[in-house]
């Protein structure tokens, strides 16, 4: 089942007088359960990419349907609200709360975004702590932890609300690439454990190697879909 879907998706940024062409006419899909990655020099139209699919920008032109939902006529209000209901973000620079704790951090959304109650808030940070490898460092704040310790608190926080897919623009550009290695297998084993789609990009090629279905942005279009590696197809 396609979870994300573009058709002839088009963005033009308007700078002064200048149209500036970001994304030229792209179709794809993006299956439920997958772990996709679009690779791409700086200034090919990545983050222009992530941030319509995330809701946080409108296309110009063309059809985007996410989760069932065409987010491309979706007003401030509705595109929040879909965001906050199934997408999780990881940023490159982590986007940690620095006067928060580790715990708080990944419980923010929790409360902020959706409101559980208490209890239900405990058992799901500390399953996540635990999840991504973080337990007895739930008190520590984010200048005490590493870079590589930072993104595993983002993937928590992205993942707290139990949203249908995770958005995550060059998270490992800011980590060595060890670490990064180290992230991104985390995030398939997230996704392996709770089904969560995770699109990412990365202008890594050993980076791309780690997903399954690589999508190569140049200057705004699209190359044909890349299987890395292909999936396991269970037989009845
Ligand atoms: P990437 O993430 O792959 O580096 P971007 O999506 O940031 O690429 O940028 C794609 C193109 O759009 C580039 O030419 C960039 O300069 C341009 N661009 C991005 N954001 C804006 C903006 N807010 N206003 C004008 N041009 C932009
Ligand atoms: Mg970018």
């Amino acid at each position: 089942m396609a979870l994300i879907r573009a058709e002839q998706l088009v963005k033009t940024y308007r700078a002064g007088e200048v149209d500036v062409p970001a994304i030229r006419g792209v179709d794809f899909t993006i299956d439920a359960k997958s772990f996709v990655v679009f690779v791409g020099p700086s200034g090919s139209g990545k983050t222009t990419l992530l941030n319509m699919i995330g809701c946080l920008d409108h296309p110009t032109s063309g059809r985007l349907t996410v989760i069932d939902t065409d987010v491309s006529t979706l007003d401030r209000t509705a595109a929040a609200n879909f965001r906050g209901r199934h997408i999780g973000f990881i940023f490159q620079d982590f986007n940690l709360v620095p006067v928060l704790t580790v715990y708080e951090n990944i419980e923010y959304p929790l409360i902020m975004v959706q409101d559980w109650p208490p209890a239900k808030r405990r058992a799901q940070v500390m399953r996540l702590i635990d999840a991504v490898g973080m337990s007895g460092q739930e008190h520590k704040r984010p200048d005490q932890i590493s870079g590589g310790q930072k993104q595993r608190v983002a993937v928590a926080r992205a993942l707290a609300t139990n949203p249908h897919l995770v958005l995550a623009d060059e998270p490992t550009a800011n980590l060595d690439h060890d670490t990064a290695y180290r992230i991104i297998n985390l995030m398939k084993k997230m996704r392996d454990e709770l089904g969560t789609t995770f699109v990412f990009s990365t202008h890594d090629p050993k980076i791309m190697a780690e997903a399954e279905v690589v999508y190569t942005l140049e200057d705004g279009r699209l190359r044909e879909a890349e299987t890395a590696k292909p999936k396991v197809v269970a037989h009845a």
